[in-house]
């Protein structure tokens, strides 16, 4: 996660224990306006053309317990890559917490990847990951490649963000929109 000063350069922040969570980060700039926003380090790819917003579709995600969409979802055809397999980054360090091989049901294939902040992301409807349970991951680090596996209707990927402590009962199992913390 970076900050960026709105007189300086943007600096790292490093979140340990005792350090600033990222909700309290937000709070900060909120009554602050010396500071602007936090950004992921990278982007999930190289190109981002959203496809389903987070919170749409809710009479779909009701088989899910959900209130809608619990992520979003970008286009990876393009024309050079027209079965939609792009590489996909991570958008902060981390540690892989989950690899699921499976070609049906929910995300399909997909990892989730641990934050330094204790926040997490996941990467779903995946060919084919590139990292292993345990593996420690450096933002902009190629993780794997989209696909079109589990509960999808085509090539696309799916990514999720949960905030540190997230309230799982939110009608999303937990995840917040990371719209805002992407750089389009
Ligand atoms: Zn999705």
């Amino acid at each position: 996660m970076w900050v960026y000063l709105s007189t300086g350069y943007p600096q790292r922040t490093t979140s340990k224990k005792g350090g600033l969570s990222t909700i309290e980060i937000h709070l900060f700039l909120l009554s602050n306006h010396k500071f602007m926003i936090c950004k992921f380090a990278s982007n999930p790819l190289d190109q981002l053309v959203i496809t389903q917003k987070f919170g749409e579709n809710p009479a779909f995600y009701k088989k899910y317990g959900m209130n809608g969409h619990n992520g979003v979802d970008f286009r990876t055809k393009f024309p050079d890559t027209p079965l939609g397999r792009r590489e996909i980054y991570a958008v902060d360090d981390g540690v892989v917490i989950k690899v699921v091989r499976a070609k049906l049901g929910g995300y399909g294939t997909y990892i989730q990847i641990s934050h330094e902040d204790g926040s997490m992301t996941i990467y779903g409807h995946q060919y084919n990951p590139h990292v292993e349970l345990g593996q420690k991951v450096k933002a902009g680090e190629v993780i794997g490649i989209s696909d079109n596996t589990g509960d999808s209707t085509g090539a696309h990927l799916h990514f999720g963000y949960r905030r540190a402590s997230p309230n799982m009962y939110n009608g999303f199992k937990g995840y917040v929109d990371p719209s805002s913390y992407l750089n389009f």
